[in-house]
């Protein structure tokens, strides 16, 4: 029997499919350019599809994003993630919720077509898991803010045009209370990057230092003291973003660990090997069909704990392929070629097993950690005791720190 909720979801998807349909007759992928083909795919709403119409989405059931990314690769379309992975996962969707018209605006289409790449301002050296504990400080002047800290492991900080920053506006409240989240403009006086280099050889993070940076106050997002309620929509949005992404039947790490596998010669394959490459296989089909129910059960709006899920499986399911890859390819797991330092114009980037492994070790800290995921998980989701919170209901000022 069809119900109503069937029938609306048919019609939505009709419509859907009519303006993939037309994105890919007017800009075919193989002859436009990646800058004018995602322009394009965000004028007819199909960068964010649950966005509001007119800032890049229609106004539908978040889960019709999924046949559009799929009908858009398999046409040899671009993945907007690539270039901007911060800003499309996560800054996006927060200036979705919490920005003004103006912001929208002027924000959310370069953004999606990556003409400006957005790095995301939260950890700070004594505040990455306990991130509301952050101590940059920012004042009220007038029509702006004058804002004074340090941010820490800042994903693609050195080429980006905005940030979403967060610092603490009111100390004599608890915590959770006292921040505000801004966009900031990351050429503004006073804002210095630096680069920090990963064990990959890569600086792909940065961090970076505000000194009297003026931001005007028509870039605050959320109420002064609603810091914490707009990192929230960042955070849900980042673990779906970095774990929630559903890539076909045996691809992605697993995929290429399979592939080591048929490399190898077959005298070298161990059958206590191959076993193990058969658990992994099944473990990352579990997640992948998990992250697919999880999608298919969203509703309209900023995901919710299920997404720490997730990103917990993600995380650790990445880290063991790569281990079992490594363990496989023996000493060749050891040759790495270069060195050097550079600072990537992409996030993730892991262009050789040797590197993928090295990469994925951050899995399970980027994002929040996976003990904090299971805390969550504990948490909100099974509903058990909750962690030990000392510092929750008395004011920041007067809570003792080093
Ligand atoms: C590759 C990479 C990219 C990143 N990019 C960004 C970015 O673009 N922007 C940004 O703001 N941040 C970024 N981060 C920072 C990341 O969010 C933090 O590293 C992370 O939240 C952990 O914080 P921390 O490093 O301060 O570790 P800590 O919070 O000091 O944690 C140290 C250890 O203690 C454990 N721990 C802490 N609290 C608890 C608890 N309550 N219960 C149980 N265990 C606990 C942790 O799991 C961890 O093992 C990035 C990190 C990495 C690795």
């Amino acid at each position: 029997m069809t119900t109503v909720a069937d029938a609306t979801i048919d019609s939505e998807q009709a419509r859907v499919n009519e303006a993939i349909d037309k994105l890919l007759a007017d800009f075919p992928p193989a002859t436009t350019d990646v800058v004018t083909f995602l322009g394009a795919q965000f004028d007819l709403g199909l960068a964010w599809v649950h966005f509001t119409e007119g800032d890049g989405g229609l106004a539908l059931n978040p889960k019709h994003q999924r046949t559009i990314n799929e009908r858009i690769f398999e046409a040899g379309g671009p993945n907007p993630y690539y270039r901007n992975p911060i800003g499309y996962g996560m800054c996006g969707p927060t200036v979705e919720v919490w920005g003004s018209d103006d912001q929208k605006q002027r924000y959310l289409r370069p953004l999606f077509t990556g003409e400006e790449v957005w790095c995301q301002l939260f950890s700070e050296p004594g505040s990455g898991s306990d991130f509301a504990g952050l101590s940059g400080r920012g004042v009220r002047d007038g029509d702006e803010w004058i804002v004074n800290g340090q941010k820490v492991w800042t994903t693609l900080a050195h080429i980006s045009r905005w940030g979403l920053l967060v610092f603490r506006t009111d100390p004599d409240v608890p915590k959770h209370a006292g921040l505000t989240a801004w966009v900031v403009d990351m050429k503004a006086p006073g804002v210095e990057v630096r680069p920090l280099r990963q064990m990959t050889g890569e600086a792909e993070f940065n961090e970076v230092y505000f000194t009297d940076v003026r931001i005007p106050d028509a870039e605050r997002l959320g109420d002064p003291g609603a810091g914490w309620r707009v990192s929230l929509t960042t955070l849900m949005n980042e673990r779906v973003s970095i774990g929630g992404a559903i890539a076909p039947k045996g691809s992605g790490a697993i995929g290429a660990a399979v592939k080591v596998w048929q490399d190898t010669p077959v005298e070298l394959r161990d059958p206590a090997m191959k076993d193990e490459l058969m658990k992994l296989w099944i473990e990352a089909e579990v997640n992948r069909l998990t992250n697919l129910r999880a999608g298919a059960n969203r509703k309209m709006g900023t995901p919710g704990p299920e997404g720490s899920t997730g990103k917990l499986a993600f995380a650790e399911s990445n880290k063991r392929i790569y281990e079992f890859t490594m363990n496989l390819m023996g000493a060749n797991g050891m040759l790495y070629g270069k060195y050097d330092m550079v600072r990537p114009e992409h996030a993730m980037g892991a262009d050789t097993m040797q590197k993928a492994f090295l990469r994925s070790r951050a899995n399970s800290i980027e994002g929040g950690t996976s003990e904090v995921m299971r805390n969550i998980l504990g948490e909100r989701v099974l509903g058990l005791p909750g962690d030990v919170r000392v510092d929750k209901d008395i004011a920041w000022s007067t809570v003792p720190r080093n």
